[in-house]
């Protein structure tokens, strides 16, 4: 059993990495499984090392300790070119000059129950519902205008229609057909950053990992990124797990206002790594 913790040091680890973290731990230990970590810094312009360095000390203060050092996304530019360029031989790679604008403004609303997923938003998400971080299915504008694979323009997955089916640990058989859920998936943004459904389905293809324990938040992303490492080659999909999210409620997230979640704060307040332990382990997960 081989799983990984995987964040993205876009800000401080908070208690819904901590929950995280203790699922994949737990898995680990009770399978005598390996964890990997990963840090998820595709988005360069999001990310900062400060953020890394702080996620990092934080987990070791809290006791989780992963099996060999961590790996980096934004130092696998290679590897991620070198995944890509069967799609590209085979013509199942695209350019794609349309801002998020033109996507969120053409495109149809990706339904919000589809199959059995209970939560069909994609990521980014702002939780269940239609908000402001609703998915938007990309309606396919440059997908037969031949623009060249550049820098400074977006690059796309064809997704052609049909339905993934998986069986998720926590939540029982799933379906869902990334064509009508996203459309054509984008892998490469016009920043030149790899997205994260790209560079997290290489990794977990390239690192062999067994086991996807994560919020539920990315459960929508699953189907595409089965989809996804099916078109990359690899056969064996991993077991996939989505728990529950620390929220406010089964609809709200929660705000500054409801107290400090950031495992920094909670230290500099004086608990203990117990106690932070703890009260991750004690949380009411949503949905
Ligand atoms: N990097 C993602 C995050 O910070 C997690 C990705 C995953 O577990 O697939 O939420």
């Amino acid at each position: 059993m081989l799983t990984r913790f995987a964040p993205a040091p876009t800000g401080y680890l908070h208690l819904g990495h901590v929950v995280n973290a203790i699922h994949v731990w737990d898995a680990a230990t009770a399978r005598d499984g390996r964890v990997l970590l990963r840090v998820e810094d595709h988005d360069r312009q999001r990310c900062r090392p400060e953020y890394e360095a702080a996620i990092l000390e934080d987990l070791a203060w809290l006791g989780f300790v992963a099996d060999g050092p961590p790996v980096r996304q934004s130092e696998r530019d290679a590897v991620y070119r070198k995944a890509l360029q069967p799609l590209i031989d085979r013509e199942l790679v695209y350019a794609c000059a349309c801002s998020r604008t033109d996507v969120s403004g053409s495109g149809r609303r990706a339904p919000f129950d589809s199959g059995n997923s209970r939560v069909a938003q994609g990521r980014p998400g702002s939780g269940p519902g239609s908000g402001p971080g609703a998915e938007h299915r990309y309606p396919g504008t440059c997908r037969d205008k031949g623009l060249p694979l550049d820098d400074g323009v977006g690059w796309r997955v064809r997704i052609e229609p049909g339905v993934e089916r998986f069986f998720d640990e926590l939540r029982g058989p799933q379906e869902q057909d990334p064509a009508a859920q996203c459309g054509d998936l984008l892998v490469r943004d016009r920043l030149g950053n790899w997205t994260y459904q790209f560079a997290v389905t290489v990794d977990d293809h390239a690192q062999k990992i067994t086991d996807v324990i994560r919020g539920v938040d990315l459960l929508a992303s699953t189907g595409r990124q089965i989809r996804l490492a099916r078109l990359l080659g690899r056969t064996t999909m991993p077991r996939f797990a989505h728990h529950g999210l620390v929220m406010k409620s089964p609809t709200e997230k929660l705000s500054k206002s409801d107290g400090d979640t950031g495992v920094r704060g909670l230290r500099q307040a004086g608990w203990s790594a117990e106690a932070v332990l703890n009260r991750a382990r004690s949380v009411t997960l949503f949905p």
